[in-house]
């Protein structure tokens, strides 16, 4: 097992199938017509996912995640606006930095890591200041795996007559959401998340007329998602050069998708992988961090073992050595490891990687869990 790559447990970049890293092996033109069409039929299966082709363009955006959430925040929020970041985690935290960084006026609300933001929370904040345009949320806390109340908090902010941005990036694709149900401006996610494509592309859903109420508001040229979306139905490229094996392996691990059975075989891989997973880590005596009900089938948190002979580096190092990655953990008031449940991985492999962890605990001979 150890001569072969190691598995992935982590949320992203993440396992992705043999047949999705055989698309990578196709050179592109990006001004070729097959090019074309697989980009828009990308879009608009992306579209369909959160059942947003009525109301929402699709678009794509070059980079990792993080680049799409600061072009919907720099695209989409007027620069006299003002955002509501809402923090339970450092994703959150990474949102305000946006705003600072792009002198975009905004507000925090932070929460302890492990309590979700409420809807009630909002409405208080909402009710208490009127100069909020728009508020912004993490769907799914990826540091710790704590679930958000995505669809009760998209009422509140509609009802308040405001605007939603999604960060919805290690949620999409295997958690619903949508569109007609769920009101948001912008909802943003990448390609190498839940859809088990490669990293490279982000992609943001915009409520179409936000977006075209948007244009020339970009302080950026190759963030403004307003320009991108104009050249690209004006000529059917994307602006500047694509990342044409990335959108040729997320085509290919969106096809899977859907071979799959969609969001709801995805969604339920995942929860049998999570389930498998907490289930076996607790019969090792390794304590989760979220209570199981605001804990999302995306990413676990454990505590770290207490025993002083644990240290994660030498942890990981064995982990690694018996086929499955690991992540650290990103808190900083508790020390923790994560485990990802997502990816081309499945429950059989979950259980596998707890008995990696288990003999590597006793190999260090971590008994005090
Ligand atoms: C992965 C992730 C991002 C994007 O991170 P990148 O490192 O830029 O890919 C943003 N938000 C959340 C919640 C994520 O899980």
């Amino acid at each position: 097992m150890s001569t072969a790559a190691p598995i992935l447990l982590t949320p992203g970049p993440l396992t992705t199938s043999a047949r999705t890293r055989q698309a990578l092996l196709v050179d592109w033109g990006s001004w070729d017509e097959g090019f074309n069409r697989l980009t828009a039929s990308l879009c608009e299966q992306l579209l369909a996912i959160v059942n947003g082709a009525d109301t929402h363009h699709c678009v794509p955006l070059q980079g990792s995640g993080t680049f799409a959430v600061e072009a919907a925040i720099g695209t989409l929020v007027p620069r006299d606006g003002k955002v509501l970041v809402l923090i339970n985690g450092a994703y959150g935290k990474r949102l305000a930095k946006i705003c600072e960084v792009l002198g975009r006026p905004f507000s925090t609300f932070e929460t302890a890591e492990d309590e979700p933001t409420t809807a009630a929370d909002v409405d208080c904040l909402l009710r208490a200041d009127s100069a909020i345009t728009h508020v912004a949320l993490i769907h799914c806390e990826t540091s710790t795996g704590i679930l958000n109340p995505l669809a009760d908090i998209a009422d509140v902010v509609r009802r308040h007559g405001k605007r939603l941005i999604v960060d919805a990036m290690s949620s999409f694709g295997a958690l619903p959401v949508d569109a007609q149900q769920v009101p948001f401006d912008a909802l943003i996610a990448a390609s190498g998340k839940c859809l088990e494509g490669v990293p490279g592309m982000g992609f943001v859903f915009a409520r179409k007329e936000s977006l075209a109420a948007a244009a020339g508001n970009s302080h950026s040229l190759a963030m403004d998602l307003a320009d991108q979306h104009a050249y690209r139905m004006k000529t059917g490229q994307w602006r500047f050069t694509p990342p044409t094996h990335v959108v040729a392996a997320l085509h290919e691990a969106l096809l899977q998708y859907n071979e799959e059975g969609g969001l709801p075989a995805r969604h339920a891989r995942y929860a049998a992988n999570c389930r498998a997973l907490l289930d076996g880590m607790a019969a090792l005596g390794l304590r989760s961090f979220l209570p199981a009900a605001i804990q999302a089938p995306v990413i676990a948190t454990f505590h770290a073992p207490k025993d002083p002979r644990y240290q994660f580096k030498a942890f990981y190092e064995r982990v690694k050595a018996k086929g499955f990655i690991l992540y650290p953990g990103k808190l900083t008031q508790v020390e923790t490891f994560r485990v990802g449940c997502i990816g081309h991985v499945d429950p059989a492999q979950m259980r596998e990687a707890v008995a990696a962890v288990g003999e590597a605990l006793r190999e260090m001979e971590v008994f005090d869990t």
